[in-house]
C-alpha cells in the first residue's frame, strides 16, 4: 500500500518518523477523516478547508496550497484503487528535541495520510445502536480537529465497557456532542442539536444534515439539549463522516420511544443518501 509522506507518496514500510515528533510526544498536531465512495471524496472541499482550519488555530502553516493538497489525497486514493473506505490525513509540528513551545520556524510540519477500505455501518446504521452518557470533561477547544483525543478516548472506552456503540458527552446537564460524533435529538417534529460552538467539533455531517432538514421541512433548533430531559425525544441519533446517520435507540440501557429508528431520522439517511450519490455520480 502506498501512504503519503510529506509531499510524496511512498510505500508503506519507507516511511520514517522521528521519536521526538511532536504529534507523537504532544499531540501538537490535527487531522481529518474524509469518507471515500466509489472511488470520489465526499464532502472533500469541506474537509479541506477544516483541515486549514484547524492547523491555523494552532498556527501551525499547512506547506502546500489547498488545491494541491487535494491532488495529493485523490493521487493517493487512486494509487490505492480504494472504491470505499476513508482517507485519514494528519500533520503535525514536525520533529524537534523534546520543548513545549514551538520550535523555530524551520522546523519542518509533518504530514501523514493513509487510505483504507471501509464497508458502510449499512446494519447498524438500519437497527440503531446503544449510548451511554458520559461527563464531558475535554478542553474547551473541542472546535480544533486537535490530535489530543484522550478525552475522547477515555469517554469511548467507557461507552464500549458498558457494551455501547458510543459515548453520549455532557457538561453537567447539557449535552455537547459524542466522542467522535454530532447529537440530535427529534421532539414534536423539532430537530435539536448543539449550537457551533468551542464545545463541539463542527462536523460536515452535521452542516450536511442541516442541509437535509430544510429540504424535507424538519424544524432545527441550535441548542444544547437537557440530559434530565432526554427520554422526552421522540428519536435521537449521531453523526459523522464514518457513522453517517446513525440512530440511536437505547440510552443507557433505556429505549429512547419505542426503541427503533425513527421516521424523520430515516428520511434524512434517505436525504443523506440522495446527497451522497449525487455528489460521487456525477
Ligand atoms: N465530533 C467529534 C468529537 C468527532 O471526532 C467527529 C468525527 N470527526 C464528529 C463530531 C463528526 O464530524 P464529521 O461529521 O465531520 O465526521
Amino acid at each position: 500500500t502506498w501512504v503519503l509522506w510529506n509531499d510524496r507518496l511512498v510505500k508503506d514500510e519507507d516511511i520514517h518518523l522521528s521519536k521526538e515528533d511532536r504529534g507523537y510526544q504532544f499531540g501538537d498536531g490535527i487531522y481529518e477523516v474524509i469518507r471515500i465512495y466509489d472511488g470520489s471524496m465526499f464532502t472533500a472541499t469541506e474537509h479541506i478547508n477544516r483541515f486549514y482550519n484547524s492547523a491555523d488555530q494552532i498556527k501551525l502553516i499547512v506547506p502546500f496550497t489547498k488545491d494541491v493538497f487535494h491532488k495529493m489525497l485523490y493521487d493517493l486514493i487512486e494509487a490505492n484503487e480504494v472504491v470505499s473506505g476513508q482517507v485519514y490525513v494528519q500533520i503535525t509540528r514536525g520533529a524537534s528535541p523534546r520543548q513545549h513551545q514551538f520550535p523555530t520556524n524551520m522546523v519542518e510540519p509533518v504530514l501523514t495520510a493513509y487510505t483504507k477500505e471501509v464497508e458502510r455501518p449499512v446494519s447498524q446504521m438500519a437497527n440503531g445502536v446503544s449510548a451511554k452518557t458520559v461527563e464531558d470533561i475535554r478542553w474547551l477547544r473541542c472546535d480544533i480537529k486537535s490530535l489530543n483525543l484522550l478525552g475522547n478516548v477515555m469517554a469511548k472506552q467507557e461507552a464500549h465497557e458498558a457494551g455501547c456503540f458510543e459515548a453520549l458527552l455532557h457538561r453537567g446537564d447539557s449535552i455537547t456532542e459524542g466522542s467522535s460524533s454530532n447529537m440530535y435529538g427529534i421532539k414534536d417534529g423539532v430537530l435539536y442539536t448543539h449550537p457551533v460552538t468551542n464545545l463541539i467539533l463542527n462536523g460536515i455531517t452535521r452542516s450536511v444534515i442541516l442541509d437535509c432538514c430544510k429540504e424535507i421541512g424538519l424544524p432545527v433548533v441550535e441548542e444544547p439539549m437537557s440530559l434530565k430531559t432526554i427520554f422526552a425525544n421522540d428519536e435521537f441519533f449521531m453523526s459523522s463522516t464514518t457513522a453517517e446517520i446513525m440512530p440511536i435507540v437505547m440510552i443507557d440501557g433505556k429505549k429512547v420511544a419505542e426503541g427503533l429508528p425513527g421516521d424523520w431520522t430515516k428520511k434524512l439517511q434517505t436525504a443523506l443518501e440522495a446527497k451522497i450519490l449525487q455528489a460521487v455520480h456525477v
